[in-house]
């Protein structure tokens, strides 16, 4: 990664390179930590005193989503945001999710608890780089996933989630090439969905999501033959366990590719009562917390990402207190990056 090129888009230059931080994680210690209780108190005054608002994604530890004013996916939790009346922005999440709040909502102030939680599939491709594929293939129409800064948003036509990027790809005509990025695994689903062949696909990847593969898929359903496979299409997440399930491994038809709220709706629906879930294991607290009679097993006790768990209450609490770390996206940047995002949530 170009850490230059993720200055120039925004980022503070003290912002840690995402990848370096994956091999050494700073994970919260409870150690030390102050009451929690104490801690949620002062949370909620702060939320108050300054008309706040507190988003956290799914994949964030389980005391910091209870506090949460919305949790949900980065694309929801921005859009939710933007309708409130609220002064701040708190986004328990990762950078480019805390950029994306900045870019929907350009009258609010946004913090983030850690400035260093970044997303090693956002920073698999910088600004520098797209600009560098798209001279390559002038006249391609470039389609970027929501799990990109906003320097790169702004380099990209339509934005897409991995619940639409099959619709959003379907929308644009033919005779135009398709620059997808940055995830390797949702190109190559979007590529076989279409049947389209001309769009070309950048190498990146989530390095959580990369490592749910065949053998953690097939150890899962050796030790839960019984359960459904829920599969979560968000955040880096048309990713190899949702490519395996939609052609390469058919003893995997058990499972459902749902973004995390139609996850929560299939469960809810279900008869069934055993869920593996095939994502970043966050997103068991929700489900277990809102469905006490179901039991939910993680694809994978790897399936942790560093960055999600880098925030606390004590760091919501200083960011809250000592408004702390801005995000910020140039407006330049801002206005040329609201337009992708805009095109995308235009196609129903
Ligand atoms: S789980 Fe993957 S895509 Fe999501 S924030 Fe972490 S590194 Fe990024």
């Amino acid at each position: 990664m170009n850490k230059s090129d993720l200055s120039n888009n925004s980022l503070s230059s003290s912002f840690s390179d995402p990848l370096t931080i994956a091999k050494n994680p700073v994970i919260p210690s409870k150690r030390n930590m102050p009451n929690n209780v104490q801690l949620v108190k002062e949370i909620l005054e702060l939320k108050q005193e300054k008309n706040a608002v507190i988003l956290a994604h799914n994949y964030q530890i389980p005391e910091v989503q209870d506090i949460a004013d919305f949790t949900g996916d980065s694309l929801g939790l921005s859009l939710e945001a933007a309708k409130t009346t609220a002064d701040l922005i708190v986004f328990c999440g990762v950078y480019f999710m805390a950029e994306t709040a900045a870019i929907l909502s350009p009258e609010k102030r946004v913090l983030i608890p850690d400035k260093n939680a970044g997303c090693s599939l956002a920073s698999s491709i910088t600004a520098q780089q797209l600009r560098s594929w798209k001279s390559e293939h002038p006249n391609s129409i470039v389609v970027s996933y929501v799990n990109t800064t906003a320097a790169v948003k702004a380099e990209s036509d339509y934005c897409c989630t991995s619940t639409n990027a099959v619709k959003i790809v379907e929308s644009i005509p033919e005779k135009h090439q398709i620059l997808f990025l940055p995830d390797m695994f949702l190109g190559t689903y979007v590529q076989k969905i279409t049947g389209r062949k001309n769009i070309l696909v950048w190498w990146g990847e989530c390095h959580v999501h990369a490592a749910i593969g065949s053998k953690e898929i097939s150890k899962a359903r050796h030790n839960h033959p019984k359960a459904k496979f829920l599969i979560h299409p968000e955040c880096g997440c048309i990713n190899s366990a949702m490519y395996l399930t939609s052609e390469k491994d058919p003893s995997t038809t058990n499972g459902k590719i749902l973004s995390t709220g139609n996850m929560e709706k299939y469960v809810r629906e279900s008869q069934s009562t055993e869920f593996v879930v095939a994502t970043e294991n966050g997103m068991l607290h929700p489900l277990r917390k809102k469905n006490p009679g179901k039991t939910f097993y993680p694809i994978s006790d790897q399936s942790v990402c560093e960055f999600m768990k880098m925030t606390n209450l004590e760091k919501l609490r200083n960011s809250l207190r000592e408004n702390i770390f801005e995000v910020k996206v140039p407006e330049r940047i801002a206005k040329q990056a609201r337009i992708p995002l805009e095109r995308m949530l235009a196609i129903k």
